[in-house]
């Protein structure tokens, strides 16, 4: 176990005393949001307001919700621009209107839907001059980007092991030695006292493992992904010239295996199916929260309107995404979304 721990917190430059083990990336993202403000309050009762980026996972953003809903937190929301970015200056101006209310900041690294990535640190930097802490769910970015813990001066940090090749059911929670939060499950004191319950060691082994191997190829294998990407993005656009790539325009602002396209006039549920009888699997929003007839909140949060948000796609690369497959979506997508207008003529 302490071995896994060594390995987990060297893979996210952290200490291993700073790393506590969860059942997930929602455990890790709720003991963040509750056991923060919680430890926060109950130091000063003042310290009510959370600020967060809208583009949270469910994880976080359901997590928000209850705390507004039961009376426990106010919640303000930051803005973000058209590609999904949060501005450093915006943050500063959050806090800077009263910064002795507020828990904490909640930004998450990189986006699960259209992979924009957030200024992390820089927001770090800006919340530790309040003296506010700030978490960042790194769920989606670990595997594809430079996750370091302490480089980027972040208090908590949230990840999960299925989403780097791990089993499932166990993740962690970095937290920095000096921030306190506030327990959520309570009993035998494992885990600093924060995270109660006799660890599941199969599993927590096989996290180490999938984190030392995803580290040891993370660059190699990115490298490849983004060009993979890069082609994915440049044939969709050249076959549906009015097809909207979503995030941030510069791809080195995106996750390497994320390309989301919005095709106006098209219910993305329709492309979804036709796209799969032609054996390509895409999403038509979190694959987390796929199945819901709801535009994405993330594409509304941009500004998007609810049927353009409606008619949108994110493809995944991941290790095992070959050049065919791209080149068998950018042959069969302008097919594809001339059936779909023809089948839903809604207004684009
Ligand atoms: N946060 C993000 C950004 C995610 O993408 C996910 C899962 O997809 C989670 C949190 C939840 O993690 P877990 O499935 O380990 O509970």
């Amino acid at each position: 176990m302490e071995e896994a721990r060594e390995a987990v917190a060297a893979a996210l430059g952290a200490k291993p005393s700073e790393v506590i083990f969860t059942s997930g990336g929602t455990e890790a993202d709720n003991l963040a949001v509750k056991g923060l403000l919680w430890a926060r309050r109950h130091g000063d009762p003042a310290r009510r307001r959370i600020i967060a980026s809208p583009l949270e996972h469910h994880a976080v953003l359901d997590p928000l919700a209850w705390l507004a809903d039961s009376g426990q937190a106010d919640v303000e929301w930051l803005a973000v621009d058209r590609a999904g970015r949060v501005s450093p200056a915006g943050l500063e101006a959050a806090l800077a209107a009263d910064p002795g209310s507020v828990a904490l900041v909640t930004v998450m690294w990189a986006n699960n839907e259209i992979g924009t990535v957030q200024p992390v640190a820089e927001l770090a930097a800006v919340a530790a001059r309040y003296g506010v802490p700030l978490h960042t769910d790194a769920v989606q970015a670990f595997g594809q980007l430079e996750v370091n813990f302490h480089a980027s001066a972040v208090d908590a940090l949230t990840v999960s092991a299925h989403k780097i090749g791990g089993p499932l059911g166990v993740g962690a929670l970095v937290l920095g030695r000096g921030v306190d939060a506030t327990p959520l499950l309570h009993g035998g004191g494992q885990e600093r006292d924060v995270r109660s319950g006799t660890l599941d060691t199969p599993a927590i082994v096989g996290f180490a493992a999938a984190a030392t191997e995803m580290v040891a190829d993370r660059a190699a294998r990115t490298a490849r992904t983004a060009a993979l990407r890069d082609e994915l993005v440049a044939g969709v656009r050249a076959a549906v010239p009015d097809a909207v790539l979503n995030g941030d325009p510069d791809p080195s602002g995106r996750l390497p295996g994320i390309a989301h396209f919005s095709f106006p006039g098209c219910e993305g549920d329709s492309l979804l199916l036709l796209l799969d009888a032609r054996g390509i699997e895409c999403s038509t929003g979190s694959a987390c929260s796929a199945g819901i007839a709801q535009p994405s909140h993330v594409l509304l949060a941009l500004g998007v309107d609810p049927v353009t948000a409606r008619a949108s796609l994110r493809f995944s690369l991941g290790h095992s995404s070959t050049r065919d497959d791209v080149d068998h979506l950018v042959d069969q997508i302008a097919a594809v979304v001339d059936r779909a207008r023809i089948a839903d003529p809604v207004a684009p």
